[in-house]
């Protein structure tokens, strides 16, 4: 198993109505703490971003967060982990940094921003840009109607069979990271 250094934990700006997110959140956080992995997201004090982010950095964890220009506002801002802010002119150049610096992305409930950072990796994974894990933490079942489309997708000759494998899909975080530590991928002619 390769030691995960990093992780860009992509996550709603809202908290979501089943407590189960937060508590996810938190749990994710705990769990970046003990193996000692940095967590690299959004930057914002909002939603399961900011739950988890505040609860790694609590106890002591490493938290980066890459805010864009036009988010940078003292009332977005997480008050605890500003040492570690890195403002980043442009939302491109922003994801630009989250990317380079995460040794694996994991997607947590969320919305569009969420979708389109998660969705935006794996499409880099399928072009063969990275070989990283991409996760989707599926708790209380958040993206089982995602992994339906994406079967259908798949069903109708839209996505190859070996992507649709390599996504990583758990309900339990401990699992997950186990997942992301034993990760290996071989997509084949990615091109065609
Ligand atoms: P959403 O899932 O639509 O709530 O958007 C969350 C994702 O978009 C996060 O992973 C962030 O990278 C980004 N994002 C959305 N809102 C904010 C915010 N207020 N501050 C920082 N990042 C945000």
């Amino acid at each position: 198993m390769k030691k995960i250094q990093s992780l860009a934990l992509f996550c709603g700006s809202s908290e979501g109505i089943d407590g189960r997110y937060r508590e996810a959140a938190q749990e994710m956080g705990d769990l970046l703490f003990r193996r000692g992995v940095t967590m690299v997201y959004g930057g914002g004090n909002r939603g399961l971003m900011g739950i988890a982010a505040e609860r790694l950095y609590s106890q002591g964890g490493r938290v980066i967060g890459v805010l864009p220009q036009i988010l940078d506002r003292s009332d977005v801002r997480l008050r605890v982990v500003e040492e570690q802010l890195i403002v980043a002119p442009t939302m491109h150049e922003r994801k630009a940094r989250m990317y380079e610096m995460s040794d694996g992305f994991v997607a947590m409930a969320g919305g569009i921003g969420t979708f389109e950072e998660i969705l935006e990796v794996f499409t880099w994974l399928q072009l063969g840009l990275h070989t990283k894990a991409v996760a989707l933490l599926n708790t209380a079942g958040f993206y089982d109607p995602l992994l339906a489309f994406l079967r259908h997708a798949h069903a109708q000759g839209f996505i190859k069979a070996d992507l649709l494998d390599a996504l990583i899909v758990e309900e339990d975080p401990a699992l997950l990271l186990d997942r992301i530590e034993g990760f290996s991928v071989n997509l084949g002619d990615k091109l065609s």
